[in-house]
C-alpha cells in the first residue's frame, strides 16, 4: 500500500496499491487471479423473508454481446415492501452498535475486497467493459472508500461532541443515523461508487436498501455478499436489482425512507427529487452526484505534449464513460493548429479493442442504447461540425461488441452541445487572447459544475480560473479524472450534484442526524 500523509483528523491511513504493469511477475499473478474467475455469475434480491421471482435477465459482455457472463433475478413491489420493513426494524439496533465496531467491519471489508481482486477485476472487465487498469483502479477505490469511511466513523460517530455549558448545564451533540437510506448507483463505477454510497450510509448508522444499475447487477450482488461476510447484518444492508423506473421508483416513493443517496444522470436526480417531494413521511435527504459538461481550458503557455497527453486521458480514457471526463477543450487560437495536429496524431495511436488485453487503451461502451445515442450525436456533428479525427477500431473487434471509435470535432461554440454525451467524443473550441472571461462565462452558463481542467504555465491564470469557475474539482496541468479517496474529495455543484463530496471529510455528515442532550447538573 502507498503510505499517505496524516489525514486532517490525524489518522494514519493508506490508499490501496495497484499493479506494476512493467513487472512481469505482477502481471502474471494478476492474470492467474483473473483467469480463476470466468463466471457465469448470478444475482438476485438479498432480502430476508421476501418471495423472490424466477424470471431471469441475461447479462452479456459489452465487448461481445454473444457472450453471456451471468444472469440476475430482479425485485418487485412486494420485495421492496419486505426490504423496507426489515430495514425499519433493524436500523435502531444498528445505530446503537459502537462506532468502533462498525469501523472494524469496514476495514475487514477493505481487506476482503483486495483479497478478491481477481474476481472483481474479471467482473468489471466482462460485465462493465472496463479495461484492466480501470478495473484495478475500481477495486482499489472500493477498498479506499471502506478504509476512509471507517476512519470518519470513528472521528464523527465515536463520541458525542461537548458543547459550551454557560449556564452550568452540560450540552452534548450526538450524531446518529437518519433511518433507512436507499442507495442507487450507476454502471460506470459499479463497485467503487456502489460501495462508497452503501458504506457511508451504513457506517453512519442507517439501514440500507441498495439498487445497482441494471447493467451491473452481478458486481453489486458480489459486493453486498462480501459486506455481509465482513459483518454487516443482512437486514441492515439489503440488495434489490431491477429497473430504475420500477424498482428504483418504488423504493424512493416509500414513506418510510429517510433519504436517498443517488449517483447517475441529472435527469434521474430530478425524477427522484420529484418522487420524494410528492410522498408523505419524513422529509427525505437527497444526496445526488450527477453528470457534467466538463471543459479543459488551455492557453498558449501550456506545454503541448503534456496537454495532449492529459486531453487524451480525460476525454477518451474509460471510453469517455466518466462523469469527470473532458467533453470540451478550449484551446487558445495562437497554439490551436499545432495542438489539434498533435491531438489527431495521438488519436491515430489509440488501441480500441478487447478490454481484457493489456494493450487496449479504450474498451467498449456499456450497451446498444448508449452506442445508438452517441452515434446520433456523431451523425449530427458530422453534419454540423468539423471532424478532427476518428480513431480506428482494432482488427480483433467483432461486430458483436458495442465499440465506438473515439472522435474529436472542432465546433465554433459550446452552445452547440445540447447535453452531456457520455462517451469518447471530444469537442474543440478555439478562443482568442483576452477572451478568457467569455470562455468561463460559457462554461458556467451550462449550469453543470463538476470538473474543469486548466493548462497554463501562468500561476495567476490558474488562480483566476479556479476563482471564477463554478466547479467542484479543478485540475491544473494534469488530467481531470481519477480523484483519489481522502485526497481529492470529489463531487460537483449546480446540475452536477448536491454535495458533500464523496471521499471527503464531510460526506458522512449528510447521512446523519444531530441530537443534543442537555443535562441540568
Ligand atoms: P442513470 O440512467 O441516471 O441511472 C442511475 C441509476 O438510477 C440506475 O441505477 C438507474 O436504474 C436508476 N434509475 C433510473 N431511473 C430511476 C427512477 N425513476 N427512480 C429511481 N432510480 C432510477 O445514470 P447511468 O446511465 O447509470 O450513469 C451515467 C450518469 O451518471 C452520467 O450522467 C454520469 O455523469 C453520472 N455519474 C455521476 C457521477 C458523480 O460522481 N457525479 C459518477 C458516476 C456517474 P437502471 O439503470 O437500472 O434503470
Amino acid at each position: 500500500r502507498i503510505p499517505m500523509p496524516v489525514d486532517i483528523y490525524g489518522e494514519q491511513r493508506k490508499n490501496s496499491m495497484g499493479v506494476n504493469f512493467s513487472n512481469e511477475d505482477d502481471i502474471r499473478q494478476l492474470a492467474e487471479e483473473i483467469n480463476a474467475h470466468k463466471g457465469p455469475w448470478k444475482a438476485a434480491p438479498l432480502v430476508p423473508g421476501a418471495k423472490i421471482g424466477k424470471e431471469t435477465v441475461k447479462v452479456t459482455d459489452p465487448a461481445d454481446h454473444r457472450r453471456v457472463v451471468g444472469e440476475w433475478i430482479g425485485g418487485d413491489e412486494s420485495v421492496v415492501d419486505t426490504a423496507i420493513g426489515n430495514a425499519v426494524a433493524a436500523q435502531p439496533d444498528w445505530d446503537r452498535v459502537p462506532a468502533e465496531q462498525r469501523a472494524q467491519i469496514a476495514e475487514r471489508a477493505a481487506e476482503m475486497i483486495e483479497a478478491k481482486r481477481g474476481e472483481f477485476v474479471a467482473m468489471c472487465v466482462r460485465e462493465a467493459g472496463k479495461t484492466l487498469p480501470d478495473a484495478i483502479a475500481e477495486v482499489r477505490e472500493a477498498a479506499d472508500f471502506c478504509r476512509y469511511y471507517a476512519g470518519m466513523t470513528r472521528k464523527l460517530f465515536g463520541q458525542p461532541e461537548d458543547m459550551p455549558s454557560p449556564t452550568g448545564e452540560t450540552n452534548r451533540l450526538f450524531l446518529n443515523g437518519r433511518g433507512v437510506f436507499v442507495c442507487i448507483s450507476p454502471w460506470n463505477f459499479p463497485l467503487a461508487i456502489f460501495m462508497g454510497e452503501v458504506m457511508a450510509a451504513v457506517l453512519s448508522g442507517n439501514a440500507v436498501v441498495a439498487k445497482p444499475a441494471e447493467q451491473t447487477s452481478l458486481i453489486g450482488y458480489a459486493a453486498v455478499k462480501l459486506l455481509h461476510e465482513a459483518g454487516v447484518p443482512e437486514k441492515v444492508l439489503q440488495f434489490i436489482p431491477g429497473d430504475g423506473a420500477s424498482v428504483g421508483a418504488t423504493l424512493t416513493k416509500d414513506p418510510r425512507i429517510a433519504g436517498v443517496a443517488f449517483t447517475g444522470s441529472t435527469e434521474t436526480a430530478w425524477a427522484i427529487n420529484k418522487t420524494l417531494a410528492a410522498r408523505k413521511g419524513p422529509i427525505a435527504t437527497l444526496i445526488a452526484e450527477t453528470g457534467g459538461q466538463n471543459a479543459m481550458i488551455a492557453d498558449s503557455s501550456a506545454l503541448p505534449e503534456q496537454l495532449v497527453k492529459d486531453v487524451m486521458a480525460s476525454a477518451f480514457g474509460s471510453a469517455g464513460q466518466r462523469c469527470s471526463a473532458a467533453r470540451i477543450l478550449f484551446i487558445q487560437e495562437d497554439v490551436a493548429d499545432r495542438v489539434i495536429e498533435m491531438l489527431a496524431g495521438a488519436i491515430d495511436e489509440l488501441k480500441v479493442g478487447d478490454p481484457g488485453l493489456l494493450s487496449t487503451d479504450v474498451g467498449p461502451v456499456i450497451d446498444h442504447e448508449a452506442l445508438d445515442g452517441l452515434q446520433k450525436h456523431i451523425d449530427r456533428m458530422n453534419r454540423e461540425a468539423k471532424l478532427i479525427r476518428k480513431a480506428r477500431l482494432d482488427e480483433t473487434v467483432t461486430g458483436h461488441g458495442t465499440f465506438l471509435a473515439p472522435h474529436a470535432f472542432e465546433i465554433p461554440s459550446l452552445d452547440m452541445l445540447e447535453r452531456e454525451e457520455f462517451g469518447p467524443i471530444l469537442h474543440v473550441v478555439r478562443w482568442k487572447s483576452g477572451e478568457l472571461d467569455k470562455v468561463l462565462a460559457q462554461i458556467n452558463a451550462t449550469g453543470y459544475g463538476l470538473t474543469l481542467g486548466i493548462h497554463s504555465r501562468i500561476d495567476d491564470t490558474i488562480a483566476y480560473v479556479q476563482k471564477h469557475a463554478r466547479v467542484g474539482n479543478c485540475y491544473a496541468n494534469r488530467n481531470q479524472v481519477g480523484a483519489v479517496v481522502g485526497v481529492q474529495p470529489f463531487g460537483g455543484e449546480g446540475l452536477s450534484g448536491t454535495g458533500f463530496k464523496a471521499g471527503g471529510p464531510h460526506y458522512m455528515l449528510r447521512f446523519a442526524t444531530e441530537r443534543v442532550l442537555t443535562v441540568n447538573t
